[in-house]
């Protein structure tokens, strides 16, 4: 990550990560032998999380939903029908340059394949970044087809994870998005900021600052526990620069399928200052089949919910259908 153009390297890029699925059971005092802790035979999207998300995990406890979001377990292994390598049909919409346009007036541009974290769910877990990112110049690539197309009025970072790139190259890429007339907002989509709050630093707070772009941040947030108070702290951060926050989250059994835990989530993004956006239903990727909750499930999860809650703190419920022009929202 370090480009090297950097005086000095900037501490969260300097952060601990647990890579070995041994030394993550050693450090939540998992026992291996347990039920559910063998581990999936294919090994090409490997265990990765920040010591301090591992830090927000419940010892001794193999149910812990942070620990279930990052664990390479056998289910994956347990091939499923309709559970396939590019779930909602990025690969058909991507265009060279990493620019994926599928949704009217939005361009999304995977700007890194890069991840804090990797989750075990992630419908671009089968994506294949090293190609369609090869090209060193692929950003000028991007920025000339956005440029190209007076229909862009929003330009959404996304990847891998925005904030997996350095300030200076954040910088680069929006000194010319800026330039563009018809690019009126930016949207940034990240959970790096909440699985490592350290990179929501004084460099990237300036960056913030100083896009001449009104800038929306979409949180990745599945659970309530993963907002401690150092997340908590880059959230007030994000908040201070200017940042308009709002959350998404998957809807993960086992992890927040239940009535109790979604209220909890809404609450505690509220209390951050981060309002409730999306909640998808999980993209049908192969290896993550053992996450999936029904539709109808689903739908009678949003009817409890939205009896608790006032509508705004009530998420979205969507799924993305491949070749769509946008997501499909679901009513209750
Ligand atoms: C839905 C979605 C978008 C577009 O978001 P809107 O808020 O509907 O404009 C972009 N990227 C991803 C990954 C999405 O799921
Ligand atoms: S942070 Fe987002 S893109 Fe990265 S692995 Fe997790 S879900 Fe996928």
């Amino acid at each position: 990550m370090h480009d090297g153009s950097s005086p000095t390297v900037p501490a969260w890029q300097r952060a601990a990560y647990v890579t070995r699925p041994q030394e993550l059971l050693a450090q939540l005092q998992l026992d291996p032998a347990l039920p559910g802790l063998e581990l999936a035979r294919c090994r090409d999207f490997p265990l990765r999380v920040p010591q301090g998300f591992v830090a927000r995990m419940r010892k001794g406890d193999p149910q812990d939903p942070l620990f279930l979001q990052v664990w390479p377990g056998a289910a994956e292994s347990v091939e499923r029908p309709g559970f396939a390598p590019d779930a909602v049909g990025d690969l058909a919409a991507l265009r060279p340059g990493g620019v994926v346009h599928k949704y009217q007036g939005r361009v999304l541009l995977l700007a890194t394949g890069a991840c804090a974290v990797h989750c075990r769910y992630c419908f671009r877990r089968h994506f294949p970044y090293a190609e369609a990112l090869a090209a060193r110049n692929h950003w000028q690539e991007a920025l000339a087809q956005i440029a190209a197309d007076p229909s862009v009025s929003e330009v959404i970072l996304s990847g891998g994870d925005p904030l997996s790139l350095s300030d200076e190259r954040l910088a680069g890429l929006t000194r010319g998005l800026a330039g563009l007339p018809q690019v009126r907002r930016l949207r940034l989509h990240t959970r790096t900021a909440v699985v490592l709050p350290e990179r929501v630093d004084a460099g990237f707070l300036a960056w913030l600052a100083g896009v001449r772009l009104p800038v929306t941040v979409v949180l990745h947030v599945n659970h309530p526990n993963e907002l401690d108070g150092a997340a908590a702290g880059a959230i007030a951060r994000l908040r201070g620069a200017g940042a308009t926050l709002l959350a998404q989250s998957v809807l993960l059994k086992g992890v927040n399928d239940t009535t109790d835990v979604l209220e909890a989530l809404s609450e505690r993004l509220f209390a951050c200052g981060v309002l409730p956006y999306y909640l998808h239903l999980l993209d049908r990727v192969r290896g993550a089949g053992h996450f999936e909750v029904s539709q109808s499930a689903a739908i009678q999860l949003m009817q409890d919910l939205s009896s608790r809650l006032p509508g705004y703190l009530v998420p979205r419920l969507a799924r993305e259908v491949p070749g769509a022009p946008g997501k499909q929202l679901l009513s209750w």
